[in-house]
């Protein structure tokens, strides 16, 4: 069915391209999209549109690449928090997260008192959290369209590996970093094994798996909502806040203020 297309708003130009993505989880995104060498035009957006550039390396890069966070970014949720929810103790953690999201805390010290606040929890309840999972609207069909084009899109996460990993699975991403929950006895120690995943190792990641695709980094997408994510959006070609804290939006190239990600999809020419 075509898109019945409505007036240009003020400034658009003729030859822009309309585009509209299905409502989902009770948002719906539309757009228009064109080529343009100069930005000024775009960053004055008319009343009640808002204009997100995206640079002439990640137009031409050899394929889509993209690194997102995953809470509150490819998922709606935040999964300690979900986990907190079995151990009863969701509104400490959350604030313990939100501080967190605003900068206030060290990213490790908030992921072990966090996580603390789960210890004793049998492993069952993380396949029930699997479940109640919600995919960012458009999250899934920007997976599909990124892979469908040959490109590349993986996850990294200050959450966990052991929730991760299914929905990655399922999902088809092309790769994924999270934390790793201790477990002992069928239970969480309420303890993280190994090394954090911090906003240091989010830059990391996307290193390593920019280099194992001889992927130039200017090349690249960084997705991100909290401070948590500075340092991935800094280092990637076109870094992408999505309804981002304020700490982020500051170093972000682009802000996207829907809760959409079919805004990043039209970003990537998809
Ligand atoms: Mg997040």
């Amino acid at each position: 069915m075509p898109d019945r297309e409505p007036d240009r708003p003020a400034g658009v130009p003729e030859h822009a391209e309309h585009l509209t993505a299905a409502a989902e989880a009770g948002t719906a995104v539309e757009g228009w999209r064109w080529m343009s060498d100069s930005w000024a035009a775009a960053a004055e957006a008319p009343e009640g549109w808002h204009a997100v550039r995206v640079p002439a390396d990640v137009v031409d890069a050899p394929m889509p690449f993209v690194v997102t966070d995953v809470d509150s970014t490819l998922i709606q949720d935040e999964v300690v928090e979900l986990l907190a929810a079995h151990a009863g103790r969701e509104a400490e953690v959350a604030e313990v997260t939100e501080r967190a999201m605003r900068g206030e805390l060290d990213f490790a010290q908030s992921l072990h008192a966090r996580v603390e606040a789960l210890g004793g929890l049998p492993v069952a309840v993380i396949e029930e959290v699997v479940a109640r999972v919600r995919p960012t609207p458009g999250a899934r069909d920007l997976i599909a369209a990124v892979t469908g084009a040959g490109g590349r899109i993986y996850a990294v996460s200050g959450g966990f590996t052991q929730v991760l990993a299914p929905l990655a699975a399922a999902w088809g991403l092309s790769g994924f970093c999270a934390n790793e929950l201790e477990i002992a006895d069928g239970h969480l120690t309420g303890r993280v094994a190994g090394s954090v995943v911090d906003r240091a190792v989010k830059e990391q990641m996307l290193r390593q798996w920019a280099a194992e695709a001889e992927m130039p980094l200017l090349g690249t997408l960084g997705c991100g909502d909290g401070a948590n994510d500075i340092d991935l959006l800094t280092a990637s070609g076109c870094g992408v806040a999505l309804c981002g804290k304020p700490a982020l939006r500051e170093v972000a190239d682009a802000c996207v203020d829907v809760p959409h990600l079919a805004v990043v999809r039209w970003m990537l020419g998809l």
